[in-house]
């Protein structure tokens, strides 16, 4: 690992104040990313930001708003009272994050800034265009059973590794953020960029800019909201394909619904054609497959990742059920 300056501030606008002055500075809170990154030579910054000690820990109800403080640890905010009750899909996309260890570690900002599990991006004897820009993307050609079958470019096929993120996309989230120019609310759909021609430009944020938390809108269909994940394996695995659902009928009718994906896009996915397909109707499994249809309508699975065209529809379809639909 390259040799790296160290420092902790007491307070946000000084941390901004030094990673901002310092082309080569990045933030760190738990650890739980960066460091891994910083061993296996994919990042190598030269000044490390600690601001897991910042007063941004908080979570609860602000005028209207579920708040949540970037320095909040995973698995605080995921046993949260308020989260479980008004906000399960967050608590369960937490949940199914990681490893205990890690949860009890990890921090909310640190989980929305993780890097794609692609694995030529993180090994460092491979081109990669995220890492290395110019440098080609072999997952196109190569190995891409992982890889995103929406939003992808020719420069770039990875996928959002977040659940948490999946999920705020899902209950319409705004992500705060601090930055040398100020303060700025993001919507978390803004929040992530799509490839395009620069994959290595993942987020909204500028250089400087430090995450100090997330507000999630009350009421809405938030509190009959779900979280879906598979995988390969049961624990501490990323998503093959995942659903977040928030929903809400009304005698029967879909009044208000928000589907996001992961596991199948360069980011978090909100599919508004699905949504549009069960809104102001009733939970049927014609109204479920016309959704799923409309989900993977522009889909471009890859030679490895065809799979899961069908798979994601039948998580919706899995979770629509369990959300009250009938099959
Ligand atoms: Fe790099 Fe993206 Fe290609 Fe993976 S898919 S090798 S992260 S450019």
């Amino acid at each position: 690992m390259k040799l790296f300056d160290y420092a902790r501030s007491a307070r946000a606008a000084d941390a901004v104040r030094l990673v901002a002055g310092h082309p080569g500075g990045a933030f760190i809170g738990g650890g739980t990313e960066l460091t891994n990154l910083m061993k296996d030579g994919v990042l190598a910054p030269d000044l490390v930001v600690d601001v897991s000690t910042l007063a941004l820990a908080d979570v609860g109800m602000r005028r209207g708003r579920l708040h949540i403080g970037a320095t909040a640890r995973m698995s605080d905010v995921a046993d949260h009272p308020v989260v479980r009750e008004q906000f399960p899909v967050l608590s369960e996309a937490l949940m199914a994050s990681a490893s205990p260890q890690v949860r009890n570690r990890a921090t909310i900002g640190g989980n929305l800034m993780q890097r794609t599990r692609c694995w030529y991006y993180r090994d460092i004897g491979s081109p990669c265009n995220k890492r290395e820009p110019g440098s080609g993307c072999p997952a196109i050609e190569g190995q891409n059973r992982w890889h995103a079958i929406h939003g992808g470019s020719d420069h770039c096929i990875a996928v959002h590794p977040s659940d948490l993120a999946v999920a705020l996309t899902a209950l319409d989230a705004t992500v705060l953020t601090l930055g040398p120019d100020g303060r700025r609310s993001i919507p978390v759909e803004d929040f992530y960029r799509l490839p395009g021609t620069t994959p290595d430009r993942e987020t909204a944020l500028r250089h400087g800019e430090l995450i100090t938390g997330v507000d999630i809108p009350e009421g809405g269909p938030a509190a009959g909201s779900r979280y879906l994940k598979l995988r390969d394996r049961a624990s501490f695995e990323f998503a093959v394909v995942s659903v977040a659902a928030a929903l809400t009928r009304t005698e029967g009718v879909v009044t208000d619904v928000r589907l996001a994906f992961g596991g199948i896009a360069t980011r978090p996915w909100r599919s508004k054609g699905a949504e549009a397909a069960l809104s102001g109707r009733p939970l049927t499994r014609a109204t479920i497959t016309a959704a799923g249809k409309a989900l993977v309508e522009h889909a471009q699975p890859r030679e490895h990742n065809a799979f899961k065209v069908e798979l994601v529809q039948r998580a919706l379809t899995d979770i629509l059920e369990d959300l009250g639909g009938r099959a």
